[in-house]
Protein backbone atom coordinates (compact mmCIF):
# COMPACT_ATOMS: atom_id res chain seq x y z
CA UNK A 1 0.00 0.00 0.00
CA UNK A 2 1.10 3.53 -0.54
CA UNK A 3 0.37 7.00 1.32
CA UNK A 4 0.71 10.05 -0.20
CA UNK A 5 1.87 12.88 1.49
CA UNK A 6 1.24 16.53 0.81
CA UNK A 7 4.08 18.33 2.54
CA UNK A 8 7.67 15.91 2.30
CA UNK A 9 8.69 17.96 5.68
CA UNK A 10 10.68 16.44 8.69
CA UNK A 11 7.03 15.16 9.93
CA UNK A 12 5.99 13.24 6.73
CA UNK A 13 9.96 12.06 6.77
CA UNK A 14 9.25 10.77 10.12
CA UNK A 15 6.20 9.13 9.11
CA UNK A 16 7.85 6.89 6.39
CA UNK A 17 10.27 6.03 8.50
CA UNK A 18 7.63 4.62 11.27
CA UNK A 19 5.39 3.03 8.03
CA UNK A 20 8.13 1.12 6.82
CA UNK A 21 8.36 -1.56 9.00
CA UNK A 22 4.57 -1.93 8.75
CA UNK A 23 4.91 -2.79 4.89
CA UNK A 24 3.80 0.89 3.58
CA UNK A 25 5.52 2.81 0.50
CA UNK A 26 4.97 6.64 0.68
CA UNK A 27 4.93 9.51 -2.10
CA UNK A 28 5.43 13.06 -1.54
CA UNK A 29 4.19 16.28 -2.97
CA UNK A 30 6.85 19.01 -1.97
CA UNK A 31 8.01 22.00 -3.81
CA UNK A 32 11.32 21.26 -2.99
CA UNK A 33 13.05 18.16 -4.26
CA UNK A 34 15.69 18.01 -1.56
CA UNK A 35 13.16 18.23 1.48
CA UNK A 36 13.62 16.29 4.62
CA UNK A 37 10.75 13.39 2.87
CA UNK A 38 12.81 12.95 -0.06
CA UNK A 39 15.52 11.40 1.62
CA UNK A 40 13.67 8.45 2.05
CA UNK A 41 10.81 8.60 -0.66
CA UNK A 42 10.48 9.75 -3.76
CA UNK A 43 9.01 13.11 -4.66
CA UNK A 44 6.73 14.39 -7.24
CA UNK A 45 7.56 18.84 -7.02
CA UNK A 46 5.97 21.57 -7.47
CA UNK A 47 3.17 23.93 -5.78
CA UNK A 48 0.92 21.69 -2.98
CA UNK A 49 -2.46 22.92 -4.68
CA UNK A 50 -1.08 22.09 -8.16
CA UNK A 51 -4.34 19.98 -9.71
CA UNK A 52 -2.57 17.88 -11.65
CA UNK A 53 0.41 16.97 -9.20
CA UNK A 54 -2.54 16.39 -6.36
CA UNK A 55 -4.40 14.12 -9.00
CA UNK A 56 -1.27 12.31 -9.36
CA UNK A 57 -0.52 11.28 -5.95
CA UNK A 58 -3.85 10.63 -5.09
CA UNK A 59 -3.82 7.87 -8.42
CA UNK A 60 -0.85 6.42 -6.88
CA UNK A 61 -1.69 6.71 -3.12
CA UNK A 62 -3.83 4.41 -1.12
CA UNK A 63 -4.43 7.37 1.12
CA UNK A 64 -3.55 11.01 0.75
CA UNK A 65 -2.53 12.72 3.90
CA UNK A 66 -0.28 15.43 4.77
CA UNK A 67 2.76 16.76 6.92
CA UNK A 68 1.39 20.54 7.41
CA UNK A 69 -1.78 22.00 8.08
CA UNK A 70 -1.71 25.25 5.92
CA UNK A 71 -2.44 22.81 2.51
CA UNK A 72 -5.71 24.41 0.00
CA UNK A 73 -8.55 22.69 1.29
CA UNK A 74 -10.04 23.65 -2.08
CA UNK A 75 -7.72 21.82 -4.00
CA UNK A 76 -7.77 18.52 -1.96
CA UNK A 77 -11.51 18.54 -1.99
CA UNK A 78 -11.43 17.86 -5.78
CA UNK A 79 -9.41 14.55 -4.96
CA UNK A 80 -12.57 12.67 -4.81
CA UNK A 81 -14.97 10.58 -2.34
CA UNK A 82 -14.64 11.29 1.32
CA UNK A 83 -11.87 8.54 2.95
CA UNK A 84 -9.43 9.64 0.13
CA UNK A 85 -7.82 11.89 2.08
CA UNK A 86 -7.59 12.03 5.93
CA UNK A 87 -7.62 14.07 8.35
CA UNK A 88 -10.87 15.26 7.06
CA UNK A 89 -10.87 18.64 5.16
CA UNK A 90 -13.93 20.02 7.61
CA UNK A 91 -10.61 19.73 10.62
CA UNK A 92 -8.02 20.92 8.21
CA UNK A 93 -10.21 24.17 7.36
CA UNK A 94 -10.88 24.88 11.13
CA UNK A 95 -7.12 24.26 11.77
CA UNK A 96 -6.40 26.85 9.05
CA UNK A 97 -8.33 29.77 10.92
CA UNK A 98 -7.81 30.57 14.45
CA UNK A 99 -11.48 32.06 14.67
CA UNK A 100 -13.25 29.44 13.55
CA UNK A 101 -10.87 27.10 15.91
CA UNK A 102 -12.34 29.53 19.05
CA UNK A 103 -15.58 29.05 17.74
CA UNK A 104 -15.08 25.08 17.62
CA UNK A 105 -14.39 25.13 21.24
CA UNK A 106 -17.14 27.67 22.57
CA UNK A 107 -19.18 25.25 20.99
CA UNK A 108 -17.65 22.23 21.87
CA UNK A 109 -17.57 23.81 25.67
CA UNK A 110 -13.59 23.99 25.33
CA UNK A 111 -12.56 27.26 27.78
CA UNK A 112 -10.37 29.01 25.21
CA UNK A 113 -8.95 32.97 25.69
CA UNK A 114 -11.23 35.74 25.41
CA UNK A 115 -10.94 37.57 21.80
CA UNK A 116 -12.60 39.52 19.15
CA UNK A 117 -11.62 39.38 15.27
CA UNK A 118 -9.95 42.73 13.99
CA UNK A 119 -10.12 43.78 10.13
CA UNK A 120 -9.43 47.48 10.87
CA UNK A 121 -7.40 49.41 13.19
CA UNK A 122 -10.50 50.78 14.80
CA UNK A 123 -11.83 47.26 15.78
CA UNK A 124 -8.23 46.90 16.87
CA UNK A 125 -8.63 49.69 19.24
CA UNK A 126 -12.58 48.47 20.07
CA UNK A 127 -10.88 45.02 20.98
CA UNK A 128 -8.04 46.67 23.11
CA UNK A 129 -10.84 48.16 24.90
CA UNK A 130 -12.79 45.17 25.42
CA UNK A 131 -9.98 42.54 26.20
CA UNK A 132 -8.03 44.86 27.73
CA UNK A 133 -3.87 45.18 28.08
CA UNK A 134 -1.85 42.67 27.92
CA UNK A 135 -2.78 40.89 24.46
CA UNK A 136 -1.76 39.10 21.47
CA UNK A 137 -2.66 40.29 17.90
CA UNK A 138 -2.53 37.48 15.75
CA UNK A 139 -3.01 36.31 12.12
CA UNK A 140 -6.32 34.24 11.68
CA UNK A 141 -4.65 32.21 8.82
CA UNK A 142 -1.08 31.01 8.22
CA UNK A 143 1.02 31.33 11.71
CA UNK A 144 3.00 28.96 13.06
CA UNK A 145 6.16 29.10 15.48
CA UNK A 146 4.89 32.24 16.73
CA UNK A 147 5.20 34.22 13.20
CA UNK A 148 2.07 36.86 12.55
CA UNK A 149 2.11 36.98 16.38
CA UNK A 150 2.65 40.33 18.18
CA UNK A 151 2.62 41.37 22.17
CA UNK A 152 0.80 44.50 23.04
CA UNK A 153 1.53 45.52 26.45
CA UNK A 154 1.14 48.79 26.55
CA UNK A 155 -1.59 51.58 24.38
CA UNK A 156 1.60 52.79 22.69
CA UNK A 157 2.46 48.94 21.26
CA UNK A 158 -1.30 49.45 19.05
CA UNK A 159 0.33 51.52 16.22
CA UNK A 160 3.04 49.22 15.53
CA UNK A 161 1.42 45.93 15.59
CA UNK A 162 -1.03 47.55 13.25
CA UNK A 163 1.87 48.66 11.10
CA UNK A 164 3.16 44.59 11.31
CA UNK A 165 0.39 42.56 10.93
CA UNK A 166 -2.95 44.96 9.67
CA UNK A 167 -4.02 43.76 6.21
CA UNK A 168 -4.23 40.18 6.97
CA UNK A 169 -7.43 39.05 8.74
CA UNK A 170 -6.51 38.90 12.41
CA UNK A 171 -7.52 37.85 15.85
CA UNK A 172 -6.72 39.90 19.38
CA UNK A 173 -6.74 37.80 22.37
CA UNK A 174 -6.20 37.92 26.15
CA UNK A 175 -2.42 37.33 27.02
CA UNK A 176 -2.53 34.13 29.54
CA UNK A 177 -0.23 34.71 32.11
CA UNK A 178 0.21 31.06 32.36
CA UNK A 179 1.81 28.73 35.04
CA UNK A 180 2.99 26.22 32.03
CA UNK A 181 2.22 24.97 28.89
CA UNK A 182 0.59 21.26 27.68
CA UNK A 183 -0.66 19.24 24.48
CA UNK A 184 -2.49 16.47 24.48
CA UNK A 185 -1.93 14.25 20.95
CA UNK A 186 -4.69 11.54 20.08
CA UNK A 187 -5.60 9.36 17.48
CA UNK A 188 -8.91 8.05 15.85
CA UNK A 189 -9.37 5.73 13.52
CA UNK A 190 -11.61 5.24 10.71
CA UNK A 191 -13.03 2.55 12.22
CA UNK A 192 -14.12 4.90 15.43
CA UNK A 193 -11.37 3.46 17.59
CA UNK A 194 -9.12 6.27 19.88
CA UNK A 195 -5.98 6.36 21.77
CA UNK A 196 -4.21 9.30 23.63
CA UNK A 197 -0.96 9.73 24.82
CA UNK A 198 -0.01 10.84 28.26
CA UNK A 199 -0.03 15.10 28.36
CA UNK A 200 3.09 16.99 26.98
CA UNK A 201 4.73 20.10 29.52
CA UNK A 202 5.67 22.62 26.35
CA UNK A 203 8.29 25.13 26.72
CA UNK A 204 8.66 27.65 23.79
CA UNK A 205 11.28 30.67 23.85
CA UNK A 206 10.22 33.01 20.81
CA UNK A 207 7.15 31.15 19.94
CA UNK A 208 9.21 28.28 19.60
CA UNK A 209 9.02 24.61 20.71
CA UNK A 210 12.47 24.14 22.44
CA UNK A 211 11.13 21.47 25.54
CA UNK A 212 9.07 18.88 25.49
CA UNK A 213 8.83 16.77 28.52
CA UNK A 214 5.80 13.84 28.95
CA UNK A 215 4.18 12.03 31.09
CA UNK A 216 2.92 15.41 32.74
CA UNK A 217 0.65 17.30 34.46
CA UNK A 218 -1.70 15.61 37.62
CA UNK A 219 -4.29 13.05 36.59
CA UNK A 220 -7.56 15.40 36.66
CA UNK A 221 -5.28 17.78 34.01
CA UNK A 222 -4.71 14.36 32.03
CA UNK A 223 -8.77 13.18 32.15
CA UNK A 224 -9.88 16.70 31.74
CA UNK A 225 -7.49 16.89 28.56
CA UNK A 226 -8.89 13.28 27.18
CA UNK A 227 -12.16 14.65 27.39
CA UNK A 228 -11.83 17.97 25.11
CA UNK A 229 -9.75 15.91 22.88
CA UNK A 230 -12.56 12.97 22.11
CA UNK A 231 -14.86 15.95 21.78
CA UNK A 232 -13.03 17.33 19.08
CA UNK A 233 -12.25 13.61 17.41
CA UNK A 234 -16.19 13.46 17.75
CA UNK A 235 -17.15 16.67 16.44
CA UNK A 236 -15.16 16.21 13.02
CA UNK A 237 -15.65 11.98 13.20
CA UNK A 238 -11.73 12.57 12.91
CA UNK A 239 -9.19 10.01 11.15
CA UNK A 240 -5.88 10.34 11.87
CA UNK A 241 -3.95 11.66 14.65
CA UNK A 242 -4.58 15.55 16.19
CA UNK A 243 -2.84 17.82 19.11
CA UNK A 244 -4.21 20.22 20.96
CA UNK A 245 -2.27 22.31 22.59
CA UNK A 246 -3.33 24.25 26.10
CA UNK A 247 -2.56 27.22 28.37
CA UNK A 248 -2.54 25.59 32.55
CA UNK A 249 -3.35 28.19 34.62
CA UNK A 250 -4.47 27.48 38.35
CA UNK A 251 -5.30 23.87 37.65
CA UNK A 252 -7.46 24.84 34.86
CA UNK A 253 -6.97 24.16 30.85
CA UNK A 254 -7.31 26.87 28.36
CA UNK A 255 -7.00 25.71 24.80
CA UNK A 256 -4.68 27.65 22.61
CA UNK A 257 -4.80 25.91 19.06
CA UNK A 258 -5.59 22.81 17.39
CA UNK A 259 -3.06 20.96 15.18
CA UNK A 260 -4.90 18.28 12.89
CA UNK A 261 -1.54 16.31 12.64
CA UNK A 262 1.48 14.71 14.58
CA UNK A 263 3.06 17.22 16.30
CA UNK A 264 6.13 18.19 17.40
CA UNK A 265 5.91 18.29 20.97
CA UNK A 266 4.81 14.13 19.95
CA UNK A 267 8.04 13.55 19.06
CA UNK A 268 9.64 11.66 21.73
CA UNK A 269 6.72 8.96 21.33
CA UNK A 270 9.05 7.13 18.65
CA UNK A 271 11.41 6.36 21.73
CA UNK A 272 9.54 6.86 24.70
CA UNK A 273 6.18 5.10 23.93
CA UNK A 274 4.70 1.92 22.95
CA UNK A 275 3.37 3.13 19.32
CA UNK A 276 4.48 6.38 17.97
CA UNK A 277 2.44 9.18 17.09
CA UNK A 278 3.91 8.45 13.11
CA UNK A 279 2.91 4.86 13.15
CA UNK A 280 -0.96 5.60 15.36
CA UNK A 281 -1.44 8.38 12.51
CA UNK A 282 -1.04 5.53 9.58
CA UNK A 283 -2.86 2.70 11.44
CA UNK A 284 -5.50 5.45 12.14
CA UNK A 285 -5.55 6.54 8.50
CA UNK A 286 -5.84 2.86 7.49
CA UNK A 287 -8.33 1.66 9.70
CA UNK A 288 -6.28 -0.89 11.33
CA UNK A 289 -6.08 -1.59 14.96
CA UNK A 290 -4.18 2.13 17.19
CA UNK A 291 -1.55 0.53 19.24
CA UNK A 292 -0.75 1.37 22.70
CA UNK A 293 0.48 4.50 23.77
CA UNK A 294 1.60 3.27 27.37
CA UNK A 295 4.71 5.55 27.80
CA UNK A 296 7.96 3.44 28.12
CA UNK A 297 9.09 5.86 31.22
CA UNK A 298 9.96 9.57 31.41
CA UNK A 299 11.00 11.40 28.28
CA UNK A 300 12.00 14.61 27.54
CA UNK A 301 12.60 15.95 23.86
CA UNK A 302 14.94 19.15 22.86
CA UNK A 303 14.50 20.66 19.61
CA UNK A 304 17.53 21.56 17.51
CA UNK A 305 17.35 24.99 16.32
CA UNK A 306 19.25 27.22 14.15
CA UNK A 307 22.09 24.90 13.89
CA UNK A 308 22.74 21.22 14.88
CA UNK A 309 25.49 20.88 17.69
CA UNK A 310 28.38 18.44 17.24
CA UNK A 311 26.71 14.98 17.05
CA UNK A 312 29.76 13.03 18.44
CA UNK A 313 29.67 14.77 21.91
CA UNK A 314 25.96 13.37 22.54
CA UNK A 315 25.73 10.13 20.75
CA UNK A 316 28.88 9.39 23.02
CA UNK A 317 26.27 9.74 25.64
CA UNK A 318 23.98 6.35 26.41
CA UNK A 319 20.50 6.71 25.40
CA UNK A 320 20.61 10.15 23.83
CA UNK A 321 18.12 9.43 20.47
CA UNK A 322 19.02 11.94 17.63
CA UNK A 323 17.18 12.51 14.87
CA UNK A 324 18.78 15.01 12.07
CA UNK A 325 16.46 16.01 9.01
CA UNK A 326 19.38 16.73 7.02
CA UNK A 327 17.97 20.75 6.33
CA UNK A 328 20.03 23.32 5.40
CA UNK A 329 20.74 25.41 8.75
CA UNK A 330 19.20 28.77 9.23
CA UNK A 331 18.39 30.87 12.33
CA UNK A 332 15.44 29.77 14.29
CA UNK A 333 14.73 26.72 11.83
CA UNK A 334 13.98 23.34 13.30
CA UNK A 335 16.98 21.16 12.55
CA UNK A 336 16.48 17.95 14.37
CA UNK A 337 15.51 16.39 17.73
CA UNK A 338 17.06 14.58 20.55
CA UNK A 339 15.13 12.87 23.14
CA UNK A 340 16.20 10.60 26.22
CA UNK A 341 14.17 8.15 28.15
CA UNK A 342 14.26 8.17 31.94
CA UNK A 343 13.25 5.62 35.12
CA UNK A 344 11.76 8.67 36.61
CA UNK A 345 10.84 12.27 36.05
CA UNK A 346 13.52 13.33 39.05
CA UNK A 347 16.31 11.56 36.31
CA UNK A 348 14.74 13.03 32.96
CA UNK A 349 14.29 16.36 34.28
CA UNK A 350 18.18 16.88 35.23
CA UNK A 351 19.67 14.87 32.18
CA UNK A 352 17.20 17.36 30.38
CA UNK A 353 18.71 20.80 32.30
CA UNK A 354 22.19 19.28 31.48
CA UNK A 355 21.49 18.48 28.13
CA UNK A 356 19.66 21.55 27.44
CA UNK A 357 22.49 23.78 29.19
CA UNK A 358 24.42 22.16 26.52
CA UNK A 359 22.41 22.68 23.41
CA UNK A 360 20.23 25.31 24.25
CA UNK A 361 21.53 27.70 26.55
CA UNK A 362 19.31 30.08 26.32
CA UNK A 363 16.23 28.07 27.54
CA UNK A 364 15.57 27.21 31.12
CA UNK A 365 13.64 24.58 32.64
CA UNK A 366 11.13 26.97 34.53
CA UNK A 367 8.65 25.56 36.96
CA UNK A 368 8.00 21.96 36.24
P1 LIG B 1 0.67 29.75 18.83
O1 LIG B 1 1.22 29.97 17.45
O2 LIG B 1 -0.68 30.34 19.04
O3 LIG B 1 0.76 28.32 19.26
O4 LIG B 1 1.66 30.53 19.81
C1 LIG B 1 3.00 30.13 20.05
C2 LIG B 1 3.35 30.35 21.50
O5 LIG B 1 3.24 31.76 21.83
C3 LIG B 1 2.43 29.65 22.48
O6 LIG B 1 2.77 28.31 22.66
C4 LIG B 1 2.67 30.50 23.74
O7 LIG B 1 3.91 30.18 24.33
C5 LIG B 1 2.74 31.91 23.17
N1 LIG B 1 1.37 32.49 23.13
C6 LIG B 1 0.52 32.49 22.09
N2 LIG B 1 -0.66 33.05 22.42
C7 LIG B 1 -0.57 33.42 23.70
C8 LIG B 1 -1.47 34.04 24.64
N3 LIG B 1 -2.70 34.42 24.28
N4 LIG B 1 -1.03 34.23 25.90
C9 LIG B 1 0.23 33.86 26.28
N5 LIG B 1 1.11 33.28 25.45
C10 LIG B 1 0.74 33.06 24.18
Amino acid sequence: MTIGIVGAGQLGRMMALAGYPLGLDFLFLDRAGNSPGGQVAPILCGELDDPRLLATLARRSDVVTVDWENVSVAALRRLGPPGTVAPPLRALAVAQDRLAEKRLFARLGIPSTRHAAVDSRRALERAVRTIGLPGVLKTRRFGYDGKGQYVLRSADDLGSAWTQLGGAPLLYEEHVPFDFEVSIIGARSSRGEIVSYPLNANLHRGGILRLTRAPAGSPRLQRTARVFLEKVLGHFRYVGVLTIEFFVRRGQLIANEIAPRVHNSGHWTLEGAETSQFENHLRAILGLPLGSTRPRGHAAMINLIGRMPPRERFLAEPGVHWHDYGKEARPERKLGHCTIVEASAAARDRRARRLLLAIDPQTRIMGR
